[in-house]
């Protein structure tokens, strides 16, 4: 499945079975390290295709970033998970499945299977990606100087912010970025053409790294019991306010949930792109054309990985409303938020978080008791002219990032034309 990416029918993978957590790893999650914790959650996903001992070096690797829990107030807590190289959370999901797409390369039947496709250059994956802004910098960052991996990037020109063009330009060797003259939508449409591209296909091994391949999908349940293992009171669990875009990540934490760890409710804190929210009005699932805001990496106007939620709710829509509701929430509401955060903790959050923020405020309010995390999906500065201008003062660079802007951008500019990125590939 990590290979392939998409089943045969253009479905989505999904366990058979969803593997129940033992007690230890829920009651006595606390004096567990981190790494453990991960490996324990994972393991059953992967059964035997990969040996435990290398298993554990991938996750080792994956997490080498702490996973903070910050309290705002007694009530409200941040899950910051943008200390990955990147600054944001899907550096966990793409350092994961590339290290695992690297062992599949190397070992075993699959790397057989690649074999045969790729009859030229020996064994190698060419990861296909469009982004929107985050998953780019992620992917190039998790694949870089991964052996048998090369790795092609089309970005919107001038549409992701400056942090994160830089972020997939400038790595280079392996990684490969395509400024297109277009939008994201021509951007996904071409990266869907290729993989609908028969010739291609029997000359290049292409596969995907966005969150439908289960190897960046499954590692988010790391989140969700890093956060229990931190969370102060055992007795009433908490509420998770997850930002969404493509429901990759909060689908993650239904699993998790579900697979044992204690959850009181989860919050689908979507933007001004509302697709699900309307859908648990009113009953009637209505794909829409995405629209641009300020918290970009949520505008998804048809979220892939809903389909899965549904599976793992059996389609039960009654079921799925008493464990999952969904808001929507505009940008001026998110200004006010980062402004008022600010303002009451001192604290600064970004675009996304800050969505998330709001649903869990509501939620509270209207269910007194509870308490919860929103997930603070992406570092602050990578979002630097929309939350400075707001909180009228200048966010501290983390000192791993100076050294980004100096790096020189490398970036093949082409039309929006499928033609023009197929010879590119075949090059
Ligand atoms: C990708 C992303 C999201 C949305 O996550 P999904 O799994 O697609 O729902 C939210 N916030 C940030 C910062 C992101 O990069």
């Amino acid at each position: 499945a990590t290979i392939k990416g998409q089943a045969p029918d253009k479905g989505l993978y999904i366990p058979a079975e969803i593997p129940i957590a033992d007690r230890e790893l829920i009651h006595e999650i606390a004096s567990i390290p981190d790494h453990e914790i991960a490996y324990r959650v994972i393991q059953p996903y992967v059964g035997d295709t990969i040996p435990p001992d290398q298993l554990f070096s991938i996750v080792k690797e994956t997490l080498n970033f702490p996973i903070p829990l910050h309290p705002l107030n007694e009530n409200i807590f941040s899950l910051e998970l943008f200390h990955g190289p990147t600054l944001a959370f899907k550096d966990v999901g793409a350092r994961f499945m590339s290290r695992c797409l690297g062992y599949f390369v190397k070992n075993g039947p699959t790397a057989t299977t690649i074999g045969q496709v790729d009859r030229s250059s020996g064994r190698t994956i060419t990861i296909l990606v469009a982004t929107s802004g985050d998953t780019g910098g992620a992917v190039a960052n998790g694949f870089y100087d991964v052996e048998g991996i090369n790795v092609v990037i089309l970005y919107p020109s001038g549409k992701v912010s400056s942090v994160q063009e830089k972020q997939l330009t400038t790595l280079g060797k392996n990684i490969h970025a395509l400024e297109v003259k277009g939008t994201f939508d021509d951007c996904q449409a071409m990266v869907k053409k290729a993989f609908a591209d028969a010739e291609l296909n029997k000359k290049l091994f292409l596969s995907s790294a966005n969150s439908i391949n289960v190897a960046r999908w499954l590692p988010q349940q790391f989140y969700y019991f890093l956060a229990w293992k931190q969370w102060p009171d055992t007795s009433n669990p908490p509420v998770f306010s997850v930002p969404s875009g493509n429901f990759g990540n909060i689908c993650a934490g239904l699993l998790a949930w579900r697979s044992g760890l204690p959850v009181s409710h989860f919050i689908a804190a979507c933007n001004a792109n509302d697709v699900i929210p309307l859908y648990l009005q009113t009953g009637k699932l209505a794909p829409k054309h995405a629209v641009t805001t300020l918290s970009n990496a949520m505008d998804v106007g048809d979220p892939s990985n809903f389909a899965r939620i549904m599976e793992i709710f059996q389609h039960d829509l009654g079921s799925l409303k008493k464990q999952l509701s969904a808001e929507s929430v505009n940008d001026k509401d998110t200004i006010e938020a980062i402004r008022k955060i600010h303002l009451d903790t001192g604290y600064t959050a970004d675009p996304h978080g800050a969505v998330g923020w709001v649903c869990l405020e509501h939620f509270i309010q209207a269910n007194p008791g509870r308490k919860g995390i929103f997930l603070e999906t992406a570092h602050p500065v990578k979002f630097p002219d929309a939350v400075e201008k707001i909180i009228g003062k200048k966010i501290e660079i983390p000192i791993y990032l100076t050294g980004l802007f100096s790096k020189e951008k490398k970036a093949l500019c082409i039309n929006k034309n499928y033609e023009d990125l197929r010879s590119f590939l075949l090059q």
